[in-house]
């Protein structure tokens, strides 16, 4: 019976009355394509690249790039898979792109703002995706990381078209970004939200100091409100709006990010049967109003408890 239970297909992430919520999965490698795959990743919400890039002194070539883009696409043949361009600088740093030591490196020469400064690099994995794209039948989005500024959706749009790539996105990780997201989504294709950093640079709390740890919470409802504001500027244009951050992968507050209008959630692939078991007890209603508890409450703790109160109503 066991052996059944494990044989079984897994469905795909939907609410209680049926609303598809496609549950993605975050990598770091096209290694952890097969598990990912097992548990049930609808595609790849998150493809974080740096880990190509680490331990060199130089960047991986083109053909090394596409070798590694080809298989993960190879993997996820026919489904999404979103890669993220190079997302070095501040915790992540490579010595071929951040040359000089910054005293607060989150709010330096980081993501977007390292890769302009070194063009080359951009171009070349660009161009390693585009020709993995063309070689493959996944579908395959970039986006980059990062954005604080339409200028640089623009300009992220216009050179990855330029060199080949059908569908451009950004993360929504500042709150810039998340303020204008109107103009930002008007300059591209689709939105991803990083609560990671959005919620960094909302409460102003480095996300690896333990000290302001408890300040680095995704429940916050100056985090939610931003999110909330990103959900609405994607559902007006018409545009998806995906989750990438750790967030997407607490059960309760996955259904608060669909209330707020994520429509994709992508985690890592040990929490997507959790996730996916939340979902389905919810209607696109019932999202609706944990998500309003939740915005209204006075701090992280009220709403994360203003969102029980709401769900145990419910179920
Ligand atoms: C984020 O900031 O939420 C995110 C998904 O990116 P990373 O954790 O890689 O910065
Ligand atoms: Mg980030």
């Amino acid at each position: 019976e066991r052996a059944a239970l494990e044989a079984a297909p897994v469905t795909p992430g939907s609410l209680a009355d049926g609303t598809p919520v496609p549950l993605l999965a975050n990598l770091g490698s096209a290694d952890g394509a097969a598990e990912a795959l097992k548990l049930g990743a609808e595609g790849v919400g998150l493809f974080r690249t740096e880990f190509l890039f680490l331990d060199a002194d130089s960047a991986p070539s083109v053909r090394e790039q596409q070798e590694h883009y080809t298989r993960l696409l190879t993997a996820f043949a026919g489904k999404k898979v979103v890669v993220r361009v190079l997302d070095a600088g501040a915790d992540k740093p490579l010595s071929f792109l951040n040359d000089a030591p910054e005293e607060n490196p989150a709010l330096g020469l980081r993501g977007i703002r390292a890769l302009r400064h070194a063009e080359v690099i951009l171009r070349e994995q660009l161009t390693a995706l585009a020709a993995a794209d063309a070689a493959t039948s996944a579908e395959l989005w970039v986006m980059a990381p990062m954005i604080a500024t339409v200028e640089e959706t623009r300009y992220f749009h216009a050179l990855a078209t330029e060199l080949g790539i059908r569908v451009t996105g950004v993360m929504v990780e500042t709150p810039s970004a998340a303020l204008i997201a109107d103009r930002v989504l008007a300059a591209c294709d689709f939105a991803s939200i990083g609560t990671n950093d959005l919620t960094q640079y909302t409460m102003a709390a480095d996300r690896l100091l333990g000290t302001v740890a408890n300040l680095q919470s995704p429940w916050h409802p100056a985090v939610l409100q931003l999110i909330a504001d990103v959900g609405r500027a994607g559902a007006a244009a018409g545009k998806p709006v995906g989750i990438c951050g750790e967030a997407a992968a607490d059960p309760l507050l996955a259904v608060v990010l669909v209330g707020l209008g994520a429509t994709s959630l992508s985690m890592s692939p040990s929490a997507l049967a959790d996730v996916r078991a939340s979902l389905a007890r919810y209607s696109q209603d019932d999202a609706k109003a944990l998500a309003q508890a939740a915005l209204a409450a006075e701090g992280a703790a009220e709403a994360k408890q203003a969102a029980h109160a709401a769900a145990s109503e419910i179920t």
